[in-house]
């Protein structure tokens, strides 16, 4: 196997750590022993400072869909700063991507624009809280919606329930209700028995936190059959399938509608970017024409907005799915092959769109279906699998709990180098 020089970025590294808790920004990022540090990044290549190139399937964690450094984005945002970055007033980009997601999204009639993921799943759980007058929620187990106190539950039941986190008060977890991905059953018990005082059932419809795991044939249909019948609100987190799985999301894909919707990651085009919508008559309860309150200084900026709204108009004008759709079936399909091949019994591979992650686990000849099942997977294995791909020059996100993306700027060379480099790394 090829050697890696990293010595600029371990010295970086180490003087990180007297500044940055754990030398990073983020948690995911502290890679052991050390990551590497980014110089810069262009179509699928990212460039590391002692001058390694590498394939990118992190990809920023899922906004660059069309690839680092797209032409269309960054000519958006270069033209907007010649006319300044922040108006404080309204603007004409918030109307133009507005309707943008208005259009793609049956289920929204009207947007907020917030900042980052986790602003918009905190808000949106507020809206449907202030629009039920109920206080509690109901997520998934290893669903991930952001950093904030209410969604930073470890799994378990209610009467169990223990933060994921130091620091949350026990008042906000007890209001966090959970159940396991794909269980109807377990789903229908817990909202029937709660309804009076749930608010909403958030989910991401694609769980894409914990590796990859796909919802079962018909479940997301019940999961609305229950919250309707039940009067609790469904809110689909698509921050990361949202503009992934096609312009309409998740919600198109499978067919459901939801009653609020998170986006983030591809929406903001690579900039900050968090979005809240819904039907007119939930939205309606939002500030200033409600009285669920939601502000920021940075609220549609329109950095983010022109960056967005060229990624989206990219994505239309392209006809990016239908290429990234090729991509993802060919590279999963050619990773059953060298599972199947290599007799790699202990391995499994989960797949969909422009999404893919291998699991160091099998159930039944099949990847995890819920949390629990991946929390059985071999995470030291992955991480091994993580520096073996990078030092092929092949850069995975480097946690078993994340997701690979495909973007447009991945050429079919890079999907065959990629290839090579699995069916190695895996010998
Ligand atoms: C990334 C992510 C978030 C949080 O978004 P940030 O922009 O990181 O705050 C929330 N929900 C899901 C499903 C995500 O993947």
């Amino acid at each position: 196997m090829p050697e890696l020089e990293l010595k600029t970025s371990e010295k970086l590294y180490k003087e990180a750590l007297s500044l940055l808790p754990g030398g990073v920004s983020s948690p995911v990022r502290a890679v052991k022993p050390f990551p590497f540090y980014a110089a810069r990044a262009r179509g699928s290549r990212i460039f590391d400072v002692d001058g390694n190139e590498y394939i990118d399937y992190c990809m920023g964690y899922g906004p660059l869909i069309l690839g680092h450094a797209h032409p269309a984005v960054e000519e958006a945002v270069r033209t907007q700063l010649e006319k300044g970055w922040l108006f404080g007033t309204p603007h004409e980009l918030e109307l133009k991507l507005a309707k943008k997601i208005v259009r793609h999204y049956k289920s929204i009639e009207m947007v907020r624009f917030v900042n980052s993921g986790t602003e918009a799943t905190m808000s949106a759980i507020r809206l449907a809280r202030g629009f039920t007058g109920r206080e509690k929620i109901l997520k998934v187990e290893g669903g991930f919606h952001g950093a904030h106190d209410a969604v930073l539950v470890r799994a378990g039941s209610a009467a169990t329930a223990v933060p994921a986190s130091k620091g949350i008060p026990k008042g906000v977890i007890e209001n966090t209700l959970q159940v396991p991905f794909n269980d109807v059953e377990a789903l229908s018990e817990v909202v029937e028995r709660n309804r009076d005082e749930l608010a909403a059932f958030i989910l991401e419809p694609v769980l894409g936190n914990v590796g990859l795991i796909l919802p079962e044939e018909g479940y997301l249909e019940e999961v609305r059959k229950i919250t309707a019948e039940n009067d609790v609100l469904l809110i689909f987190d698509e921050i990361i399938t949202g503009f992934r799985l096609g312009m309409g999301g998740a919600q198109e894909r499978f067919g459901v509608r939801p009653d609020i919707t998170t986006l983030g990651k591809v929406v903001g085009g690579g900039f900050p970017l968090g979005v809240v919508g819904a039907r007119r008559e939930i939205m309606e309860h939002m500030a200033p024409a409600g009285d669920v309150y939601q502000a920021g200084t940075f609220n549609g900026n329109p950095i983010s907005l022109c960056a967005g709204l060229a990624a989206v108009e990219t994505l239309e004008r392209e006809k990016i799915h239908t290429k990234l759709e090729k991509l993802g079936d060919e590279l999963v399909r050619a990773l059953e092959d060298i599972i199947s091949d290599r007799k790699l019994g202990g391995v499994s591979i989960s797949g969909i769109a422009s999404m893919f992650q291998i699991f160091f686990g099998q159930f039944d000849g099949r990847p995890p279906r819920n949390y629990e099942e991946a929390l059985k997977c071999d995470k030291e294995k992955y991480l091994e699998l993580f520096w073996r791909m990078l030092r092929r020059g092949v850069f995975l996100p480097p946690s078993q709990f994340e997701t690979c993306f495909i973007s447009a700027a991945h050429s079919d060379e890079d999907i065959e180098t990629t290839i090579e480099a699995y069916d190695r790394s895996l010998a």
